[in-house]
């Protein structure tokens, strides 16, 4: 897993900065190689030895891997379409393929989630927020751990495409994926000293499933599951 690193340019940190298990302990300087040199040195860094990033593809094949290794089968292309009930209970899911029996049903289809539990009339506070997505094609060993800035949040594949997320900011023509794919690659060349290359691949907006109060959910619906 690839370990982050937070920059400040002004050292005004926030209360979620300042609580953090590794705030003040000894990191990575950030004049450290590994990081890719910083052309313009902040004032302050936070080394977050506890958090980071890693492939969200690759970890989805590997426990994938591990639930068949464990004798679960898995069905793909198939559309939950709803539900089945007994007494308030869910027995089970309605598919493309027919209905599949189940004692219990967990239910983690990112902003797809809502449109499964209205149907069974429980209502979640989940919201799609959108960011753009942007994967560059780029030199090897530019950036080895996760930076995050107030100018970008950056990261090195395994296969040295570098990885970017950007806020979203509206539908207007300098606004679209494309557009913040090459003023973010600008502000990488400025940010970090011996880009050599850095040539957009895919820039998309995607929805992250995001819960109205910030809490995540995660819990059995203590309500009644007969659809209303
Ligand atoms: C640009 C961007 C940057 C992000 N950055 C970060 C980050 O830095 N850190 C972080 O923690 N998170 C980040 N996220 C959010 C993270 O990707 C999501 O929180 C995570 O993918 C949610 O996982 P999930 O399994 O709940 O949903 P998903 O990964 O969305 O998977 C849900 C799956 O369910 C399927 N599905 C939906 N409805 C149905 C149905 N009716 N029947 C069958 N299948 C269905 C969908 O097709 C999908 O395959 C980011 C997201 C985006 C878009």
């Amino acid at each position: 897993m690839d370990r982050c690193l937070v920059l400040q340019r002004d050292g005004d940190w926030s209360a979620a900065d300042l609580r953090s298990p590794s705030f003040g302990k000894p990191g990575v300087s950030i004049a450290d190689s590994r990081l890719g040199t910083k052309s313009q040195a902040p004032h302050s860094a936070l080394y977050a030895a506890e958090e980071g990033a890693l492939d969200a593809v690759a970890a989805t094949h590997a426990l994938i891997a591990g639930a068949q290794a464990y004798g679960a089968k898995i069905l793909t292309q198939t559309r939950v379409l709803g539900f089945v009930t007994q007494s308030a209970t869910v027995t089970g899911v309605e598919t493309t393929i027919g209905i599949v029996d189940a004692d219990i049903v967990v239910l983690a289809a990112g902003t797809g989630i809502t449109k499964l539990t209205d149907m069974l009339g429980v209502s979640l506070p989940i919201e799609a927020s959108p960011a753009i997505f942007i994967r560059y094609k780029s030199q090897p060993n530019l950036v080895h751990t996760l930076i995050s800035s107030p100018e970008m949040e950056v990261r090195q594949s395994s296969n040295d495409a570098l990885l970017a997320a950007e806020d979203y900011l509206d539908d207007a023509m300098e606004n679209q994926p494309a557009a913040i794919a090459l003023r973010t690659a600008k502000t990488i060349r400025n940010e970090l000293h011996g880009v050599i290359s850095i040539d957009p691949e895919r820039a998309c907006i995607g929805l992250r499933p995001m819960p109205a109060d910030g809490i995540p959910i995660i819990t059995p619906s203590s309500k009644s599951c007969a659809p209303s």
